[in-house]
């Protein structure tokens, strides 16, 4: 039995669900990119941005996804030659090291594996080792794709801070801007990158790099920063195509409106509520399935898991096979592990992942859980009663 029917529900880490008021605001005619409502509608976003950001600083687009951001990070902040430091906590940390070992910048990887966050206080001892100042800025990610872990930047801003290091603190938020709690000014992040296709929901295909005084002041230090990627013109445009360093992605900008739109009338506080009640009810159900039976999620600790997306582990090829029976009886896409085994690696099969970020609510977060318990249920995979239950509590628990 497969499902052409009823709504597909893509449950994966991004591209996360793109709401319908999203694509019907990119479906129509090509605008005029030389003047007219393009321009001011344009302008107007830049302070929406700042406040999903929380951030009272500069903030530049670019035509690209996540992988440009990273990129357009580091091409204003760190010249070839110089040093930056990777605490990294999955796969994403080491994605971001490569790009900026692609840009001929000295990588110094501090690896804490894939089920625990980073430690400050290490960040810490490394960076008064760095008597030399060598060190421009610590590469962290908010929140890991891969692992699902969370990681405390304000503690770590606290950790560069107390061992009177100048480095720059750019965070990767590109799975948590929107769906986890993220203060750029009050946790002192110097730059923070992320991407139009995860919390954001929009299609792939913007990146947004935000950046504060001391970042900006690292800008200026630059010998030289490549034109398309400089922040500067992006940031404060004197013709509307540097916004964008040429064309503008018209049909992006109209989506990102709408999107906005949504996140300004649901307010910052209440996206943030939203996530965590949803996360705390797949963790319910999570944790009840995993008592009596094989599956595990990969991060132990609730206060280090993220609320926009869960790693779980099953045994053998489970984890495939749960996936492909959800797809084709549920019309449910869950995502595949990444980064936890390689593929060719039969351990590659046991894990996947469940996006939760975005354009989702109870109803398909627990239709959802329902279709993962049916896929357990059919696939004779033992796992504990009173997932949904415990799921289900959760989300009463919201008007109790
Ligand atoms: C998705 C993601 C990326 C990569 O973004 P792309 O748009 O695929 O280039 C980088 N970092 C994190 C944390 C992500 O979730």
């Amino acid at each position: 039995m497969s499902h052409p029917s009823g709504r597909q529900y893509l449950a994966i880490p991004g591209p996360s669900v793109m709401p319908d008021a999203v694509l019907r605001a990119m479906h129509r005619a090509a605008p005029n990119i030389y003047e007219g409502e393009l321009i001011e509608m344009t302008a107007g976003l830049i302070p929406d941005l700042r406040d999903v950001a929380r951030t009272a600083h500069d903030v530049a687009f670019y035509i690209g996804n996540g992988h440009a951001a990273w990129e357009a990070a580091l091409a204003n902040t760190v010249p070839a030659g110089a040093r930056v430091l990777v605490p990294a906590t999955g796969r994403f940390g080491h994605g971001w090291a490569d790009v900026a070992r692609g840009r001929g910048i000295d990588v110094q990887m501090e690896d804490f594996g894939k089920s625990t966050p980073l430690d400050p206080a290490r960040v810490e001892q490394v960076l008064r080792d760095d008597t030399g100042g060598q060190i421009r800025a610590v590469l962290a990610t908010h929140v890991d794709t891969s692992s699902t872990l969370r990681n405390d930047l304000a503690a770590l801003r606290k950790a560069i801070d107390a061992a009177g290091h100048p480095a720059l603190l750019m965070a990767d938020c590109i799975a948590s801007l929107a769906c986890d709690r993220f203060e750029m000014d009050a946790w002192g992040v110097d730059v923070a990158v992320a991407a139009s296709q995860k919390g954001l929901m929009v299609p792939p295909g913007l990146g947004f790099v935000f950046f504060g005084p001391r970042a900006d002041d690292a800008r200026r230090r630059m010998d030289r920063v490549s034109r398309y990627w400089d922040w500067a013109p992006r940031a404060n445009p004197e013709s509307f195509y540097q916004y964008s360093g040429g064309t503008a992605p018209t049909h992006h900008l109209y989506g990102l409106r709408a999107a906005l739109d949504m996140i300004r009338a649901e307010g910052m506080e209440a996206i943030w509520t939203r996530h965590a009640v949803l996360a705390r009810a797949i963790w319910a159900a999570a944790e009840a399935w995993s008592e009596g039976g094989p599956l595990r999620l990969n991060v132990a600790d609730r206060a280090h898991r993220s609320h926009a997306v869960t790693a779980l582990r099953l045994e053998g090829d489970q984890g495939t096979a749960l996936r492909r029976w959800v797809q084709d009886n549920a019309g449910l896409t869950l995502g595949i592990g990444l980064g936890m085994a390689e593929p060719g690696d039969p351990a590659w099969h046991s894990f996947f992942r469940m996006g939760h970020m975005g354009h989702v609510n109870a109803h398909m977060v627990l239709g959802a859980l329902g279709s993962i318990q049916a896929g357990l249920v059919a696939l004779d995979i033992p796992h504990g009663r009173g997932g949904l239950e415990a799921a289900s509590a959760e989300i009463a628990a919201i008007t109790a």
